[in-house]
């Protein structure tokens, strides 16, 4: 009895042997096809994905990064370069450029060496640096990779001005971050007016 059973099995092992090995084709010949679109179509991420990084401003526009190197000191794979350098409100001074003493004049990250890790944005003590939903960073050359502070530095939006220009009046620093400056304000708005005509007639005359 036992041997006939074993028989019967053999047989129908043996009848669908050469087909067997197609199981997985038919199975997924009959599933929906997914096919990804992209770049054409780009998959949105999750929340949280760590992407390219993003240099924060103030609600007038002046910038988060006080130049204090925290985040290139916590990257493990040293992929950041800072160099601070002081605010100059003085007449004929740079001007100034982030609320309090300094600002990151030279920033630089380099994406062939940076993996994502994020503990660059959790050093921040200012919230300057976090990290945008980007992920489309390859390119064909390493010159490329290497991102500078105008391509990280957050866009200027409504109710923003472009640095150089002095803090809010009646503000300090710690004003900023306690969320009592929402806007530029209009001495502000003058100053920037103001400068903006002289250098337009410096590079006229
Ligand atoms: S995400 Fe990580 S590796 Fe990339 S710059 Fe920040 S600390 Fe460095
Ligand atoms: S991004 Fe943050 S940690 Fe890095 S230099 Fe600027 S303020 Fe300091």
């Amino acid at each position: 009895m036992a041997d006939e059973q074993k028989k019967k099995s053999g047989f129908f092992s043996d009848l669908f042997a050469p087909v067997g090995g197609f199981g997985v084709t038919f199975s997924t010949m009959f599933r929906k096809v997914i096919t990804e679109e992209y770049p054409e179509e780009k998959r949105p991420t999750q929340p949280r994905f760590h992407g390219r990084h993003q240099l924060n401003r103030h609600p007038d526009g002046l910038e988060k990064c006080v130049g204090c190197e925290l985040c290139a000191w916590a990257c493990p794979a040293d992929a950041i370069l800072v160099e601070g350098a002081g605010n100059d409100d003085s007449e004929g001074g740079s001007g100034r450029f982030s609320p309090g003493e300094r600002y990151g004049r030279v920033y630089q990250i380099n994406y062939l060496r940076c993996i994502f890790c994020g503990l660059c944005i959790e050093a921040c003590p200012t919230r300057a640096l976090t990290m945008t939903n980007e992920y489309e960073l390859a390119d064909n050359n390493r010159a490329d990779l290497i991102f500078t502070k105008d391509q990280l530095l957050a866009p200027v939006q409504a109710g923003m001005l472009t640095p150089p220009f002095p803090m809010a009046p009646g503000m300090e620093e710690r004003d900023y971050y306690l969320g009592k400056v929402s806007a530029a304000t209009d001495a502000q708005r003058a100053y920037v007016a103001e400068h903006a005509h002289s250098t337009d007639a410096e590079v006229t005359s």
